[in-house]
């Protein structure tokens, strides 16, 4: 395909970026129509956590389409109660029982500030609106998303629509915004997170929103383990709601059912997307606590839904997965497979230009750096990692490209939880040769 049909059919936006057709997907593997056989390292964008080609999805998606094709979302249908029932009894953190459901992870996000906001408003307490973020997150991609978020590049072209909320530093230790070092900081930028709602006015803020382990776009930042307690307990202590976003990290993806189960917290609201449905439906999720609900049905007032929220061949498919998920312990994989493509990929640091290698089970990132002494990044303009991702496709391995600055330059992985010990010797070749040809490239 020429670059200009592959721009009519929306494949490469970029001048000059490689088309990718697809024509079958299997496993941990694309298939191009040329032929080309493609590693799917970063299972598209994070998504893929029981692996392409999946029958039974397919089979459970059909049969809900063809017995309840489509019903207002506030019906329940039987795919519908299955996976609630699944959701709460082996998914979700105790006390998230109140659960809405959306056509992805930016949708549910805004559902979840909407929801936060309503909540107070329904208490009277009107002035609580603000919503905190962090710096180098993402939420999403819906004006409301973007203005909780902190990805600077996705934000840019539209600041003068997006509401001034307060942000609070990111966790990563790699480059401290605070200048400190971990454990002697005492996780100080979780007190950041307080400073921040003193600086607003407590009473004027409604939640705190944080990744509990960063996504793509600084790359797989895991906080100590302190960190998410110390947030619970602040949010806690000025009556501020603590909204998870779990749209990558949920379902498996570091090792436990969600990230925050690493931290032994329950947040008032916590958001799933991606791993949901493993990719084969489009589909988010809200799940919130009886209490965070309470003000707003007492009130009588609703929050508005989505056409296409809670789909019933969307619950079909999710059901179907998580069934696969819990089957075949694939949690428990994605916590064994994670250690050891940690430690594949921590042979990269020997790389002059592998600045970092983080992450937490199936979820890892790899920081290039143009001087590792220094920690100095590539200038802008040599866009390396587009070019270690397009090395990477020429190598037969796809790679999610993040970072934003001051992690300029990030490759985030995120392999299906079937990928095999061979499948992750691959990857570690594959990157390797990717991140060599590109930096040869650049220099
Ligand atoms: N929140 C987080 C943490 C994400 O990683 C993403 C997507 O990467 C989103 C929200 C947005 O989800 P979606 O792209 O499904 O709208």
């Amino acid at each position: 395909m020429d670059a200009e049909a592959a721009r009519r059919y929306g494949f490469a936006t970029k001048a000059g970026s490689t088309p990718l057709r697809i024509a079958r997907t299997e496993g941990v593997w694309l298939y191009t129509d040329d032929g080309q056989q493609i590693l799917d390292a970063s299972g598209g964008a994070i998504v893929m956590n029981i692996g392409h080609g999946r029958r039974e999805v397919a089979e459970a998606y059909a049969r809900e389409a063809e017995r309840a094709a489509y019903v207002l979302p506030p019906f329940a249908t039987e795919s519908r109660v299955r996976l609630v029932d699944r959701l709460i009894g082996s998914w979700l953190p105790r006390g998230l029982t109140r659960i809405a459901f959306t056509s992805g992870g930016s949708e549910s996000v805004d559902a979840a500030l909407r929801v936060a906001r309503a909540h107070f408003f329904a208490k009277g307490e009107t002035k609580r609106w603000k919503v905190i973020g962090r710096d180098l997150s993402y939420h999403g991609t819906t004006l409301a998303t973007l203005a909780v978020g902190g990805h600077e590049k996705r934000r840019a072209a539209f600041e003068p629509w997006l509401a001034d909320l307060p942000k609070a530093p990111a966790c990563y230790c790699f480059r401290c915004p605070l200048g400190k070092t971990y454990p002697s900081c005492a996780v100080a930028c979780a007190d950041e997170v307080e400073a921040a709602i003193l600086r607003a006015g407590p009473e004027t803020v409604a939640a705190v929103i944080a990744e509990p382990i960063g996504g793509s776009t600084a790359g797989a930042l895991v906080p100590p383990d302190e960190y998410w307690p110390k947030l619970a307990a602040i949010c806690k202590r000025h009556g501020v709601l603590l909204i998870a976003d779990e749209v990558m990290t949920g379902f498996g993806r570091t090792g436990k059912r969600m990230a925050v189960d690493h931290f032994g917290i329950t947040p008032d609201m916590l958001i799933g997307g991606k791993g949901l449905t493993g990719g084969y439906a489009p589909m988010g999720g809200i799940f919130a606590s009886e209490a965070v609900v309470a003000p707003i049905a007492e009130r009588g007032q609703e929050v508005m839904f989505f056409t296409y929220s809670a789909h019933p061949a969307s619950c079909a498919a999710a059901d179907k997965v998580l069934e696969i998920l819990e089957r075949e312990h694939l949690v428990e994989r994605a916590a064994l497979m994670g250690e050891r493509l940690g430690k594949r990929l921590a042979r990269l640091l020997e790389h002059p230009n592998v600045g970092d290698v983080r992450g937490r089970g199936l979820l890892w990132a790899v920081e290039l750096v143009a001087d590792k002494a220094t920690k100095t990044p590539f200038p802008i303009a040599a866009g390396l990692t587009a070019k270690v991702v397009a090395a990477g496709i020429a190598n037969g391995i796809f790679v999610y490209p993040g970072g934003v600055d001051p992690a300029r330059d990030v490759i985030t992985l995120g392999p299906p939880f079937t990928i095999s010990e061979s499948e992750i010797e691959l990857i570690g070749e594959r990157l390797e040769r990717a991140i060599v040809s590109a930096v040869a490239r650049v220099a």
